[in-house]
């Protein structure tokens, strides 16, 4: 049987989604695996019911906490930007949030490690990625500044929080054979999204995009 929930109806229909989708490619999205993992990925159900009509709707919203969940188009750009060419099998996510972004990764690489601050956030993600039969993710709740160091090298890295400065301990826990952050950094008004490369100790940066992201903070919330 169909789960009409998680296919949804009417404003969260297919047509709808694949509106996103084409927009998507308009704002230059090309990766097809990553428009296909955001085809697929119901993003109501990251919602609370009273915002799921506007899931399809390319613009950031609400989960509670004072957090967001990211605008659909920079959660392609991202994971196309951690991807690259060759794909990537073990990820590190730091700021699991609504788990979104989690899922959206999970059906594309081999391994999740993600991580949140705030407990109540990462119970709801957890159990959204458990209906969906997305098996291969690991949580933890902890500052993710730190990374998860017992878990490393990562093949790739993402924030989907915003510091002043890179952690130097996500530097230290790339994989040294191509390993890839992708990493919002800058001030409480926008920041620029880097995509940093490791080969040994060198480690190249480019500046993708503005964005405006909530701010990495320290410590936990239970
Ligand atoms: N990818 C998420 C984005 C959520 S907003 C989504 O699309 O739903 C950013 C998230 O990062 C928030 O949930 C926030 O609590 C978390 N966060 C902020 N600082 C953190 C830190 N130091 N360690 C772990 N998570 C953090």
């Amino acid at each position: 049987m169909k789960d009409l929930e998680i296919d949804g109806i009417g404003m969260t229909s297919r047509r709808t989604r694949e509106r996103l989708i084409q927009r998507l490619v308009d704002q230059g999205i090309q990766s097809t695996k990553v428009l296909d993992a955001i085809r697929t990925i119901p993003r109501h159900l990251f919602l609370d019911e009273a915002l799921a009509h506007r899931a399809y709707e390319d613009t950031a919203l609400p989960i509670g906490h004072n957090q967001t969940l990211s605008q659909p188009y920079i959660v392609a750009r991202m994971t196309e930007a951690l991807l690259g060419r060759e794909g990537v099998n073990k990820v590190l996510e730091i700021g699991t949030g609504s788990g979104y972004q989690t899922a959206v990764l999970a059906s594309l690489v081999g391994k999740v490690y993600s991580v949140e601050r705030i407990r109540p956030l990462q119970e709801k993600a957890r159990q959204r990625l458990s209906r969906l039969s997305l098996n291969n993710v690991r949580f933890r709740h902890t500052d993710g500044g730190m990374g998860w160091p017992e878990e490393s090298p990562f093949d790739g890295i993402i924030v989907t929080a915003a510091p002043g400065e890179i952690p130097e301990e996500l530097l230290n826990q790339l994989s040294p054979e191509g390993g890839r952050l992708v990493i919002p950094v800058g001030g409480s008004d926008f920041q620029d999204l880097l995509l940093v490369t490791r080969q040994g100790d060198e480690y190249h940066r480019k500046v993708l995009d503005a964005v405006r992201f909530v701010p990495l903070l320290s410590g936990v919330i239970r």
